[in-house]
C-alpha cells in the first residue's frame, strides 16, 4: 500500500484554524523551511510573500535565532513567572523599554497576540476599578483585528469573524479610521462617545490595519484621536502585533506619533516568528494604579507560559538583527522596490488603491469578490501553482516579505502579481 502523504493523515483528525472543512481544499504538507521559502512533501518550492502571518521576518530556520533558542533550552528551558525570574527575560525587558517609545516603562508576558490584548483591555478597566470608577466602554476602529479570544473579538470590528458571539462581547464604540480629509469629521464622532458613554479605553492598529486589507489611515488624524482620549483620561492601547518591529519602516508605527500610546501590544515577528510569546507594556501610570497593600488591587491574569524562556531567548536573538546593518539594507530595498512596483503598476486597468508603506504593499483589485468566497480562492491557487504564497483578503492582495528575501525572490513576486492582472 502506497504511504498516504501528510495531506491525507491530517484529514482524519485535524481541525485547522480559519476553515470551511466541508469546501476547504486539503492542506498543504510542508516539510522543510529555509530563508523565505518552503519545500513542500514532493519538493516544491514556496516564496513566502506575507512572512507567515508577519512573523518569520529574519527568515524560516535562521540559524543566528535557533542557535540561541538552543544554547537557551540547555541552560534553562522552563519556570513559571509567578514568583520567579530569569535571564532572558530581565534583559528582553531592559532592551525594549529602550526601543519603545520613551514613556513604556513595564513590560508584562503573554503567550499570542489575542492574550496580549486581552490584558491591555483588562489592564484598562481594571486601572479604573481600582481608582473606584467604573468606566463600562471601549472605542476601536470600524474593521480593526485584535485576535479572537473574547476581549479582543470585542475590540475586532472585522464581523465576518464574530456572528456568532455578537450576543456576549463588550461594549464598544466604533469610530471610522481617519483620512487626511476626515479628521474633522471623526473627531466628533469620538466626541459624541465621550459625552455619552463612560469609556476606558481607546485600542487601534496604528496606521495600517492587517486583516483588514492592510488598509491605512491618516498619522495626522490618528495623532488628534489619541490626543482627545488622553485628554479625557482614556488609555490608549496600540495593537503593534503586526505593524510592530519594522514593518512600516519605523521600528515602531508609534514612533509616527506625537502621542505616545499608554499601552502596546507586542507579538508575532517579537520572537522573530518562532515561539509564541506576546507582550502588553504599558507606562508608569498603568502599572501605579495596581500597587496597593490591598492584595486584590494587583493584575490577577495569569498565563502557564508567560515570559518562557526561549522564546524570550528568541526575541533578544531578532533584536539583533533588527537594526543590523544587513537587516537595515534589506528594509530600505524593499521599501524602495515596493514604491517602484507601486508606481508601475498604478495605473493598470484592474488596479484601485495600490499603497506601501515600509515593507508593506497591498493592491485593490477591481474585481468584486468577498473575503472567502470562490474567486478568492481561485486567485490564492493562481499564486500556489506559480510557487508563491501570499493570502488575499477580501480583493486585497498584499505583500509584507520576511526582511532576508532575495533581491531575485521579491522580483519574482512582483512578476507573478502582475501575470495575475492580466489573468483574472
Ligand atoms: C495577529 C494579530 C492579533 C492576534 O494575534 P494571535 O497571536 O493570532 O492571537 C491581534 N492583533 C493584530 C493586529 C494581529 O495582526
Amino acid at each position: 500500500m502506497k504511504a498516504q502523504n501528510l495531506s491525507e493523515r491530517d484529514k482524519k483528525h485535524l481541525w485547522h484554524p480559519l476553515t470551511q472543512h466541508k469546501t476547504a481544499a486539503a492542506p498543504l504538507g510542508i516539510a522543510k523551511a529555509a530563508g523565505a521559502v518552503f519545500w513542500d512533501e514532493e519538493g516544491n518550492e514556496y516564496i513566502d510573500g506575507i512572512a507567515s502571518w508577519y512573523t518569520a521576518m529574519y527568515g524560516h530556520c535562521n540559524e543566528y535565532i535557533t542557535n540561541a533558542i538552543s544554547a537557551q533550552m540547555k541552560q534553562l528551558d522552563f519556570v513559571i513567572f509567578s514568583g520567579f525570574t530569569h535571564e532572558p527575560a530581565v534583559q528582553l525587558s531592559e532592551r525594549l523599554v529602550k526601543l519603545l517609545p520613551d514613556n513604556q516603562e513595564k513590560i508584562f508576558f503573554n503567550d499570542n497576540g489575542s492574550t496580549a490584548v486581552e490584558a491591555g483591555i483588562k489592564m484598562a478597566l481594571q486601572y479604573y476599578h481600582n481608582k473606584g470608577e467604573k468606566r463600562d466602554t471601549l472605542i476601536a476602529f470600524e474593521d480593526g483585528f485584535h485576535g479572537d479570544t473574547f476581549g479582543a473579538m470585542s475590540a475586532s470590528g472585522i464581523s465576518s469573524y464574530n456572528g456568532p458571539f455578537n450576543d456576549f462581547l463588550l461594549n464598544v464604540k466604533r469610530i471610522p479610521t481617519p483620512k487626511e480629509d476626515t479628521i474633522e469629521e471623526v473627531l466628533v464622532q469620538l466626541e459624541s462617545i465621550l459625552q455619552n458613554h463612560k469609556c476606558a479605553a481607546f485600542i487601534f492598529e496604528p496606521l495600517v490595519q492587517g486583516a483588514a486589507g492592510m488598509k491605512f489611515h491618516s498619522v495626522k488624524g490618528l495623532d488628534a484621536l489619541i490626543k482627545k482620549c488622553q485628554e479625557h483620561n482614556i488609555l490608549c492601547i496600540a495593537d503593534e502585533i503586526m505593524t510592530g518591529f519594522g514593518k512600516t519602516g519605523k521600528n515602531f508605527a508609534s514612533e509616527y506619533l506625537e502621542n505616545k500610546p499608554d499601552i502596546i501590544c507586542l507579538s508575532k515577528a517579537l520572537t522573530a516568528g518562532i515561539f509564541p510569546l506576546s507582550i502588553t507594556s504599558c507606562c508608569k501610570a498603568v502599572f501605579d494604579a495596581f500597587l496597593s497593600d490591598e492584595v486584590h488591587k494587583g493584575f490577577f491574569h495569569a498565563h502557564t507560559f508567560s515570559a518562557h524562556p526561549l522564546g524570550c531567548a528568541a526575541a533578544l536573538a531578532g533584536l539583533d538583527l533588527l537594526e543590523s546593518p544587513e537587516i537595515l539594507e534589506r528594509r530600505t530595498y524593499i521599501k524602495n522596490a515596493h514604491e517602484h512596483f507601486v508606481n508601475e503598476i498604478k495605473g493598470h486597468l484592474k488596479v484601485g488603491n495600490a499603497r506601501c508603506m515600509g515593507i508593506i504593499m497591498a493592491i485593490d483589485l477591481k474585481i468584486e469578490m468577498e473575503r472567502y468566497g470562490n474567486l478568492r480562492d481561485e486567485l490564492y491557487r493562481f499564486l500556489m501553482d506559480r510557487g508563491v504564497i501570499l493570502r488575499p483578503l477580501g480583493n486585497t492582495i498584499y505583500v509584507l516579505p520576511p526582511y532576508v528575501i532575495t533581491n531575485n525572490q521579491l522580483h519574482e513576486i512582483y512578476d507573478v502579481i502582475t501575470e495575475l492582472l492580466e489573468t483574472f
